[in-house]
């Protein structure tokens, strides 16, 4: 079983994540958002990297590359175009990680040059700013048909699969998803649930794509109950996200 330490850093609510399998010793580190914080988190668990994984150019993703590559010797793995990267992935590549197979998924919409990584063994996602906890990344590069193109990517996994993503957005994104799915006993139930997590100071990542499907508007487009709220029962499901993604950046 691979152990899975999630921890806080700045500057947006981020989370870095350290994956580490004892047998080998393995360790990967998913984004490098803050050096300090990675370093810290690396010494208190004694995982050292000797992976990282990067999903996206943006600044909360790699300001500590440099610092966390040196220290540790990892071979980065990511999209084209980031300083420090060794290994240049696209979609649909593998590469090993502690004896098990990791698949790249581009899902460009947030970003253009976005890579989600699945480990298909363990059933486990890993979905940077694509995918949040009831939400979705903002549209900075992609059009919305880019980005209903990599939701449909992330929900051909399996239900079961469990979604880390790389910010504690979600009480935002619930008050969002109520909003525009009011009706949805789940979104409802899980709406009081993510309060007494985030009450307490804990997390509300990772989720499931079971999760997800039963909640997240983003994934819900053909959903009748949302359509008729937001008068759009004839539109494609692709014009129905490009509305929710409208509307979620006037919130
Ligand atoms: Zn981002
Ligand atoms: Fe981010």
């Amino acid at each position: 079983m691979l152990q899975i330490h999630q921890f806080p850093h700045p500057p947006l609510q981020n989370y870095g994540v350290l994956i580490h399998d004892p047998e080998t010793g393995e360790t990967a580190a998913v984004d490098v958002g803050d050096g300090p914080a990675y370093m810290a988190a690396i010494h208190a668990t004694g995982w050292t990297p000797t992976q990282i994984w990067v999903t996206h150019h943006h600044f909360d993703h790699v300001t500590g590359l440099s610092e966390v590559k040196s220290a540790t010797g990892a071979t980065v793995y990511g999209p084209p175009g980031i300083a420090g990267v060794d290994e240049v992935l696209s979609d649909e590549d593998h590469f090993s990680f502690a004896g098990r197979q990791v698949e790249v998924i581009h899902a460009p919409g947030h970003t253009m040059d976005m890579l989600n990584f699945h480990i298909k063994s363990e059933r486990i996602v890993f979905t940077g700013d694509t995918l949040f906890v009831m939400g979705c990344g903002r549209l900075f590069e992609g059009s919305p048909s880019t980005m209903w193109s990599s939701m449909q990517k992330l929900t051909a996994l399996p239900d079961q699969t469990v979604i880390y993503c790389s910010h504690e957005y979600t009480l935002e994104n619930a008050k969002f998803a109520v909003s525009v799915d009011p009706d949805n006993m789940a979104l409802r139930n899980r709406m009081i649930e993510v309060e007494q997590l985030r009450e307490q100071g804990d997390p509300t990542v990772p989720t499931t794509l079971a999760q997800e499907l039963a909640t997240n508007p983003f994934l819900r487009c053909a959903n009748p109950e949302i359509r008729t709220k937001l008068g759009l029962e004839q539109a494609s499901d692709s014009e129905v996200f490009a509305e929710l993604r409208r509307l979620k950046d006037h919130f």
